[in-house]
């Protein structure tokens, strides 16, 4: 295997949406010397046909949330499908949303449906290059090289090589975070392979026939389970712990998708952030429509349910859950977790010694627990250049960075300080 060169800057999760905007700012800048890393051999896995976003028939976020960064040829409404058709061009822009009837009114024909963007990301990729600055492995370890007070990183791979890079884009998405409560853990662990799995994992196939429970919340994970299961011919429990969800287009305030917004918010102190996110209200919404059609597919819900425990039997799942009715028991063919992810990124195992070692630190309370605590160039403190983005950078850019607006907002206003840190100098326009 031939060494690896040393470069400026690494993209870990190169192939997600922050590599590709990344790559897309620079290119147009003229500058080059960024590495993106990514074990995945395609542009966005995460909405690809074979990724983890199988029941999501259609994306939520707005137009403006798109690989355009400043070139209108290269917006969404752009893209032309292998078919001639233009699938994204009707896609709602934000001022739409802004008026509360969008949110009822609004159909599927208003949004990106998610295999259409995924060809549209993969397009942009393409034709822009991209692939040439890709470096195709799993990334192990990231290492800490200090000298004196500065450092730069060794990129530890899995095959053995490394490489020194001046300042890392931690990229990684929620994939490594997957989420399964502690009470179940005891059981879940002992549950065989084959009759459990979490929903962010799952494939939904040779569902027909079979029973499936999806237990969740009235977040918009389960009810999109539900859905995409009982249209693969399972048979389908949703067990609750909630109402219906909150039927809403937009997952939270638009201004947080909006750049001029977050540029604001991340001019505040890091403890006005804090404060800021606190008392935002997220509620958990789905997209209008979602309940009845879960029901027309004939899925069984039951509110208020708490799962207790579950054991193998038969080949299957036999659950015990409480309700304020009483106690229930529920056999099933598989148990389907939609329980969510945890980003705790103290726990990223290519991260988790050094960030232990070095005592990067985190928020240990509220909304943002978990989150490591950026200084205001949103650089994990304690450690040599890393720059954590979407939903690890949510004390510095806010609650848009679980979405794409991270890749296509945050970057672009947190790149010059990236830039400066890998030694790249970006023209002066930038
Ligand atoms: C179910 C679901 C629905 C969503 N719907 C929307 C929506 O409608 N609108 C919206 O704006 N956002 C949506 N999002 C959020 C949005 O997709 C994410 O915010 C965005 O994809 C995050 O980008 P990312 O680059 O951080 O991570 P990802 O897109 O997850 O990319 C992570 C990359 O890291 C790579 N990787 C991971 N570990 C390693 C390693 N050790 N070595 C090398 N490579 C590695 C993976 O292969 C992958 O390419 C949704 C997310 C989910 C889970």
């Amino acid at each position: 295997m031939r060494p690896l060169s040393d470069v400026p800057l690494t993209v870990v999760g190169g192939r997600g949406p922050h590599g590709l905007a990344l790559h897309l700012l620079l290119q147009d800048r003229g500058v080059s010397g960024y590495r993106l890393l990514d074990k995945a051999a395609d542009w966005l896995p995460l909405y690809g046909p074979g990724g983890p976003m199988q029941a999501v028939g259609h994306l939520r976020s707005p137009a403006e949330l798109d690989f355009a960064l400043g070139v209108p040829e290269r917006g969404m409404g752009a893209f032309e499908d292998d078919d001639g058709s233009f699938p994204l061009r009707g896609v709602y822009r934000l001022e739409d949303a802004a008026a509360s009837a969008f949110n009822l009114s609004t159909t599927p024909a208003h949004r990106a449906p998610r295999l259409a963007f995924w060809r549209y990301a993969n397009c942009v990729a393409r034709r822009s290059g991209a692939d040439a600055h890709v470096l195709q492995a799993s990334a192990a370890r990231l290492e800490p090289v200090w000298e004196g007070a500065e450092g730069h990183w060794r990129v530890h791979l899995e095959d053995g090589r490394s490489f020194a890079t001046a300042a890392v884009v931690l990229a990684t998405g929620l994939g490594p975070h997957l989420r399964v409560p502690r009470p179940w853990r005891p059981w879940w662990a002992r549950l065989p392979e084959a009759t459990r799995a979490h929903v962010l994992g799952f494939r939904y196939e040779g569902l027909a026939g079979k029973r499936v429970v999806v237990a969740g919340s009235s977040n918009l994970s389960s009810w999109e389970a539900a859905i995409r299961a009982a249209e693969a011919g399972a048979k389908v429990t949703l067990l609750s712990r909630a109402l219906n969800p909150i039927e809403w287009q937009l997952p939270f305030a638009p201004h947080w998708f909006q750049a001029d917004f977050m540029a604001r918010f991340m001019a505040l102190s890091p403890e006005k952030r804090l404060r800021t996110l606190r008392k935002t209200h997220v509620p958990n919404t789905s997209l209008p429509g979602l309940a009845a059609r879960a029901r027309a597919l004939g899925v069984r819900v039951t509110f208020y349910a708490r799962v207790q425990a579950a054991a193998p039997l038969w080949g299957g799942v036999q659950l015990q859950y409480r309700t304020p009715e009483g106690d229930h028991a529920e056999y099933a063919d598989l148990l389907l977790a939609a329980t969510g992810a945890a980003p705790r990124l103290r726990e990223l195992p290519l991260i988790a010694e050094t960030a232990r070692e070095h005592r990067a630190p985190v928020v240990v309370g509220g909304p943002a627990k978990h989150r490591p605590i950026l200084d205001d160039t949103g650089r994990w403190k304690n450690l040599p250049p890393l720059y954590p983005m979407g939903a690890h950078a949510l004390t510095r850019g806010g609650l848009g960075v679980n979405t794409l607006a991270s890749a296509t907002a945050y970057l672009p206003l947190t790149l010059p300080h990236i830039a400066r840190a890998a030694g790249l100098a970006l023209p002066k326009s930038a």
